[in-house]
């Protein structure tokens, strides 16, 4: 089995991680800001001083690629993004892209011959953190959203669109180079966990089969308002306590539905919201997934047999948005199993729970997850780690899995 540079690996991370480095450790590193744009400078360095070819598309896309031997095949691309949260952590995204990077410069310096052309990948505002929607650019490319509408939207918080943060970035470059299925065969995408299951279990590799679905609904409870103290308990219609019911309920139910379905009521409004007042509105929502759909059918069917009124108060609620499961190349997953265990490390397949840019590839090209550990299942924050042998690790199946496709596609 093949080895990439495990210091090589380590000191990648290392000399990422001080582009939008915070006091304190984490970075905030927003898409195609000044420190997005000096990682993007350092990536463009490394690549062509290992003589790969880098060229962008009209959405900032990076590609870097190295030929095969063979003439006319077309590439197989790995990668992710180095885009973070803010007080993100050094791990979620960049972590793909430099153990891609890895994995390419082993491919170059080792003379490791392949018939296919590998490019090495990095997705424009995967978080959505500064320009919402989130898995922006791989969503412009599979015709998810309108470009025109994407370029138009303005920062969080601020002025500047989109449309001229990429202007500005210099990385404009052609439509034709978007990813496609002509010129590229296959894309792997290694990213930490961002959940505490390898940890708990003591894995080394998750071999990811797909993003689970999921359904997103606002529940909405609307009562009177009255006076705190003139109301007597018997004659409210308290949205709150009914909301609290409903609340409740749901927990006991969804949660009898399957031991591996999540769901989260996250976020709540309440009004008037003073302490002097009975509750007339209440709205909450709820989020559920799970990768079986029939699961997620069910979760629908509880929240359609809702009553319409608790407690005196009406009942109502809004289907937001869902996304049914991905499923990932079976042929890619097979690789990344065999190659695992080949390099002796123990592994498991599971979902994502969170959304990747490969849940839009895989729609375009046969695609496949890695997932090495994240330490205590944190990410999205600044104390965000995996260990240098655990990064070293995800980036060895990554190159093994590589070689098996490179000879099979
Ligand atoms: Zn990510």
């Amino acid at each position: 089995m093949l080895e990439v540079n495990r210091e090589r690996m380590h000191e990648k991370l290392s000399a990422f991680s001080k582009f939008g480095a915070l006091e304190g450790g984490g970075i905030t590193r927003l898409s195609l800001s000044e420190p997005a744009l000096a990682a993007r400078a350092e990536f463009k360095e490394r690549v062509e001083s290992l003589g790969m070819i880098l060229e962008s598309d009209d959405i900032g896309n990076l590609y870097a690629t190295w030929p095969g031997t063979v003439e006319g095949l077309p590439r197989i691309v790995m990668g992710s993004h180095i885009d973070s949260v803010r007080n993100g952590g050094n791990y979620d995204g960049v972590y793909g892209v430099l153990a891609s990077l890895e994995v390419a410069e082993t491919v170059i310096t080792e003379g490791i011959k392949l018939r296919h052309p590998i490019t090495v990948m990095i997705w424009t505002n995967e978080e959505g953190a500064r320009f919402e929607p989130a898995m922006m650019s791989s969503g412009i490319v599979m015709k998810k959203f309108a470009k025109e509408a994407m370029l138009a939207v303005v920062e969080t918080g601020g002025t500047v669109t989109f449309g001229e943060a990429l202007e500005a970035s210099g990385w404009i470059g052609d439509e034709a180079n978007r990813l496609n299925d002509r010129d590229y065969c296959a894309y792997f995408e290694p990213h930490i966990e961002q959940g505490p299951v390898l940890e708990e279990e003591g894995l080394d590799i998750g071999v990811v089969a797909g993003v689970v679905g999921m359904v997103n609904y606002d529940i909405i409870l609307e009562g009177v308002s009255s006076h705190a103290g003139t109301t007597p308990q018997s004659y409210r219609k308290d949205a709150l306590r009914a909301a609290s019911k409903v609340v409740m309920d749901l927990w006991d139910k969804l949660g009898a539905l399957a031991d591996d379905l999540v769901f989260t009521m996250g976020e709540i409004t309440c009004r008037p919201n003073i302490h002097t007042v009975v509750p007339n509105y209440v709205k909450f929502s709820l989020d559920a997934r799970h990768q079986d759909m029939n699961i997620v059918g069910k979760v629908v069917d509880v929240v359609k047999a809702l009553p319409s009124e608790v407690y005196g108060c009406k009942l109502s609620y809004e289907e937001h948005w869902g996304r049914k499961t991905i499923q990932f190349d079976e042929r890619l997953l097979g690789y990344l199993e065999t190659t695992t265990k080949g390099l002796g490390y123990s592994c498991k397949r599971m979902y994502s729970g969170a959304g990747h840019d490969a849940q839009y590839v895989s729609e375009l090209l046969p695609s496949a997850m890695i997932f090495i550990p994240s330490k205590d299942g944190l990410s999205h924050t600044v104390v965000e780690y995996s260990s240098p042998e655990q990064a070293w690790r995800g980036a060895n199946v990554l190159l093994n899995a590589l070689v098996e496709a490179d000879q099979s596609f």
